[in-house]
């Protein structure tokens, strides 16, 4: 069994241990005692060296604690020296989950029903709906907790005692127990600070609803200011931006929104007026057929587009007429004729683009499509033009 050193002390970060157990490779050890924490309850494994060697994982047995190591370990008395700045960070944030859920039982009855402490962000799910300003106010209250500064006490009870615990635990026997002072009892294994203020500001940010409960991600201690100190720039950089001050950077952005999606609007609206202008323009230069049918084959460098469609119609409104467009990027076709043309679009395009193995169709006057290459383009180009005696 081996003695867990944290639990009496998440301070400690340097140790001397016995090897008492190990792989035949010597890179899985097992130590008479160890201030590693190991992988549980949401918090991630102590980082650091044992006898010089990387710790790359360390994993709870039940009994024992497992050090996963990144060589082989020749010794049988080790020193172990634990990442003070990955632990410290953990404390600070498991602490303040703790805190965190006790104020949202608090002030709102939410119990907490699961926590993970990740890489760059903590989230804990919570059951019941909240409003984001019951969040701000949980937010208010925490940060409040943390300067009154209060003890963070570790005790160890019988199971059997009344424990009065903010979440009952289904542990047997002697259950550590870590307290806020006047607001949490918890049965928890990890490591934690001493006094709130320890535990630095509490930054509340994301909500997601999931499986019916509420994830809120949150920050605490260095980590909230590392974020608050990434948000300021990120935000200085958009301020820059629209030269304006910090604060009225929303309203301005939203506001050039707006005027982003009016001229949007108005260029869609010209670029069609030219594009039927365009249509108009091409009708007058184009001769008539034999037939008495001006036909146009258009080869578009851009992609098949509303102006395409746009000029396309214009061209076969002015009198009777043929208009075919043809895109290599991606092989696509549109053709399009007016009443008195006696060509039916929708029933060429479907028959040939059949032919080609494209997809597509339309009506009468105006169909399009897609091809599955650029040959198949030209074949099928070919096709129409062929058949509605295109000059050559
Ligand atoms: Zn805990």
């Amino acid at each position: 069994m081996t003695e867990r050193l944290y639990y009496r002390d998440s301070y400690l970060t340097e140790f001397r241990a016995r090897v008492v157990d190990a792989s035949p490779d010597r890179r899985r050890v097992y130590l008479d005692r160890t201030a590693f924490y190991p992988t549980s309850g949401g918090q991630p494994f102590d980082s650091g060296e044992l006898g010089g060697l990387r710790v790359l994982e360390v994993t709870d047995e039940g009994d024992r604690i497992a050090h996963v190591l990144a060589d082989t370990l020749a010794e049988m008395e080790v020193d172990g020296r634990i990442d003070r700045v990955r632990r410290f960070d953990h404390m600070q944030q498991h602490t303040g989950q703790h805190l965190l859920s006790a104020v949202l039982i608090e002030l709102f009855d939410a119990p907490t029903v699961s926590f993970h402490l990740g890489v760059d962000v903590c989230t804990i799910d919570v059951a019941g709906a909240l409003e984001p300003e019951q969040l701000r106010e949980a937010e208010r209250r925490a940060n409040q907790v943390v300067f009154e500064n209060r003890p963070v006490t570790v005790s160890f009870q019988d199971s059997s005692e009344d424990l009065g615990l903010r979440k009952p635990t289904e542990r047997a026997g002697l259950v550590r127990i870590v307290s806020i002072e006047n607001l949490d009892r918890s049965a928890c294994g990890g490591t934690h600070v001493r006094a709130t203020g320890e535990i630095g500001p509490i930054l509340l940010r994301k909500l997601d609803r999931i499986r019916g409960n509420l994830r809120i991600e949150f920050l605490c201690g260095g980590r909230s200011i590392a974020r608050a100190r990434a948000d300021f720039d990120a935000l200085s950089k958009i301020a820059r931006v629209f030269f304006s001050p910090l604060d009225e950077t929303p309203a301005l952005v939203e506001a050039q929104r707006e005027k982003l999606q009016e001229a949007e609007r108005t260029r869609r609206r010209l670029s069609t007026e030219l594009a039927q202008a365009s249509g108009r323009a091409l009708y007058g230069e184009t001769a008539s057929g034999p037939d008495g049918i001006r036909k146009v084959l258009r080869h578009l460098e851009a992609s098949l587009s509303e102006e395409s469609r746009a000029e396309a119609q214009s061209f076969t409104a002015a009198g009777p007429a043929v208009f075919l467009a043809v895109a290599e990027n991606p092989p696509s076709v549109l053709l399009a004729a007016s009443k008195d043309s006696g060509a039916n679009c929708g029933e060429i395009l479907k028959r040939l683009l059949g032919v080609a193995g494209g997809r597509g169709g339309g009506n009468a006057t105006l169909a399009q499509g897609s091809l599955p290459s650029k040959t198949a383009l030209q074949e099928l180009t070919e096709s129409v033009s062929r058949e509605l005696n295109f000059p050559a």
